[in-house]
């Protein structure tokens, strides 16, 4: 007690001398404890003095301020190497009326394949892989992904129909699967209607049948981490989180955890290292990189793909260029969301050592990008040598050695 009041009688009086120049300057100081935080709608002006704004303060979508520091900017519109997009959700391109305005926007990009992973098979296949050879602009320049119906796993005969059809569909021009959804380990069933788990091992022969017919497994897992966090104040993509209703998967929504999903995803890259998977989104590791780099040491048969985590590469160049550079075999480029011109926001951070550039998405990012700068070999590994060295039947002849 005798110390606990000596030490608030030390904090009072270094309060009255900060408080004193902040009145001094026409604040409003409020003190706070050592360790307290400044009460909401305050600001901390100096050690443990709080103080609120003088006008009301906007909200975090009104709050625009202008950028004004002068660097030198290298905006990349297109690509300095082909890229083969292994995250294209471009479908609906894949008709004989709309597929010539698909390679324009490719052409513009430097986009050299799309690999479509919006899980077409059986007919539909058939007829998406005869409208692409039936163009002799695009034969080359489109690749499908089939889909597996995962959806009442280990029902009678599931098993043998699914590795039947993923066959076929192989046979008719797939060349890997996927991606296979998020809701996977979130909301799909088994045949008995419970929770069908990622390691389940009533799923093993399809990743069997995978290995064997050669063809990778591309996997979305999960959400950002912050999605399963409550949706406070402090929570990173609290704006997101209040924008998209579906996204919410945090305490009392009764959806299984991060870490959770996350060990049921590792078990399965695990048992099964004879089947390559790729992780969609850098598995939601790309704001923890040391994890990520754990991942490919513990299991060389994932590979990561970098789609819409633009803001956590950006936000930390340094290391994310010695990652790059170290895991350079590992990573593919894919954009999921296809927004042509979304794009140059990624080459522009591979490419460049700009500093302090817009990201394109305010609701995934408060914060600025800067350049990874990419040593060309690394740039064109991740743009294109992985994903051709990964992936059956990939055209290898427009691109560069
Ligand atoms: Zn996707």
């Amino acid at each position: 007690m005798q110390i606990h009041c000596s030490v608030a009688a030390l904090a009072a009086l270094v309060i009255i001398a900060g408080s004193a120049s902040a009145q001094g300057r026409g604040g409003r100081g409020t003190a706070i404890q050592p360790g307290e935080q400044c009460p909401p709608g305050t600001t901390e002006i100096r050690p443990r003095t709080c103080m609120a704004p003088e006008f009301a303060p906007p909200s975090i979508v009104d709050y625009r301020p202008r950028n004004t520091l002068k660097v030198p900017e290298h905006k990349v519109p297109k690509a300095k190497f082909p890229v083969i997009d292994y995250h294209a959700h471009v479908g609906g391109f894949l008709t004989p009326q709309r597929i010539d305005s698909l390679r324009m926007h490719m052409d513009a990009l430097n986009l050299g394949m799309m690999l479509v992973t919006d899980n077409i098979s059986g007919d539909r296949l058939k007829s998406v892989v005869a409208a692409v050879q039936a163009t002799p602009t695009m034969k080359d320049r489109v690749r499908i992904f089939t889909g597996v119906r995962l959806q009442g796993a280990g029902g009678a005969g599931w098993a043998e129909s699914v590795v039947k059809q993923l066959e076929e569909d192989v046979a008719a021009g797939a060349v890997g699967i996927g991606e296979i959804g998020k809701g996977f380990g979130l909301s799909t069933q088994k045949a008995d209607g419970s929770l069908l788990k990622i390691d389940d091992p009533v799923l093993d022969p399809i990743w069997e049948a995978a290995a064997r017919l050669k063809v990778p497994v591309f996997i979305h897992t999960a959400e950002p981490e912050e999605f399963f966090a409550p949706i406070d104040f402090n929570n990173e993509r609290w704006l997101e989180l209040a924008l998209f209703n579906d996204r919410r998967n945090g305490p009392g929504t009764g959806r299984p955890t991060f870490a959770d999903l996350m060990t049921q995803r590792d078990n399965l890259f695990k048992r099964h290292p004879k089947t390559t998977f790729v992780a969609a989104h850098m598995g939601w590791h790309a704001q923890d990189l040391g994890r990520l780099g754990k991942m490919f040491d513990e299991m060389p048969n994932v590979y990561a793909e970098l789609g819409a985590v633009l803001y956590d590469i950006g936000r930390q160049p340094r290391a994310a260029r010695d990652f790059f550079i170290k895991y350079q075999d590992r990573i593919l480029f894919g954009k999921d969301s296809f927004q042509p011109e979304e794009y140059p926001y990624y080459w522009r951070v591979f490419e460049t050592q700009d500093d302090y550039f817009d990201y394109y998405r305010d609701y995934h990012a408060f914060w600025k990008l800067y350049g990874v700068n990419l040593p060309d070999d690394v740039l064109k590994k991740v743009y294109y040598k992985n994903a051709m060295r990964i992936t059956p039947n990939v055209p290898s002849a427009s691109f560069p050695r």
